[in-house]
């Protein structure tokens, strides 16, 4: 099996996109994420998953917060300025919850301090125990075999 087998494979299950933000030394860092999970309840906990080579995982480790903020459908360029794959650079639209930077008009924003981190392979999950939440109503953008998209008008639940 080669890696595009595997990357395909996770395609298939489809996700919301989120845009990790953190504070380093007054300066603001983002990074488009999909590898986001909620994990307890008591205490309230989530995990999201850095890659080696991402600038995020230092300044996480040095802040010890970071905010999840789960992305709407409007916020594909968003999705886009954070994960690199826009030619320009652009401004940010940013706000600050309890000291950490936060997306303005995502879904969610969830607050976090560092509770834990784990190497696992080329990546490093951190758990965060959510301390803030500010939410919002509205569609999520989402994400499916590499490609970008809104969840169907009509639904048959
Ligand atoms: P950089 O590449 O330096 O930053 C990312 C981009 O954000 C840069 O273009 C930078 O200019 C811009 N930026 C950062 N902060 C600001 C700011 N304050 N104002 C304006 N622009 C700013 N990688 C993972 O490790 N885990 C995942 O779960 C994951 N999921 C992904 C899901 C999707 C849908 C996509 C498209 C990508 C995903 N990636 C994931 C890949 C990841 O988003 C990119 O590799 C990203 O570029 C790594 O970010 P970085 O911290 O290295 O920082
Ligand atoms: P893609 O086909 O690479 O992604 C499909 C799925 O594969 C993703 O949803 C994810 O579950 C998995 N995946 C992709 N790269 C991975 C990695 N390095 N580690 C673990 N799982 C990974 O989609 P794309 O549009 O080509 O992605 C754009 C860029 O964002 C690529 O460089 C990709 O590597 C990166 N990305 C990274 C992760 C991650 O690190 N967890 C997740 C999604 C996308």
């Amino acid at each position: 099996m080669d890696d595009r087998t595997f990357r395909n494979a996770m395609g298939k299950f489809a996700t919301g996109v989120t845009v990790i933000t953190t504070d380093h030394g007054g300066e603001s860092h983002g990074m488009t994420a999909n590898a986001f999970m909620s994990v307890s309840l008591n205490p309230r906990l989530v995990v999201v998953s850095i890659g080696e080579k991402a600038r995020m995982l230092e300044k996480i480790r040095e802040s010890g917060k970071f905010a999840v903020n789960i992305l709407s459908e409007q916020q594909q360029e968003v999705s886009m300025l954070f994960a690199g794959q826009l030619k320009e650079k652009r401004e940010a639209d940013l706000d600050t919850v309890q000291g950490v930077p936060v997306v303005k008009d995502a879904l969610a924003n969830v607050v976090c301090k560092v509770y834990g981190t784990q190497i696992v392979g080329d990546h490093t999950l951190f758990i965060g125990e959510v301390e803030d939440i500010v939410l919002r109503d509205g569609k999520p953008l989402t994400f499916y075999e590499g490609k970008y998209g809104k969840l169907a008008e009509t639904q048959l639940i």
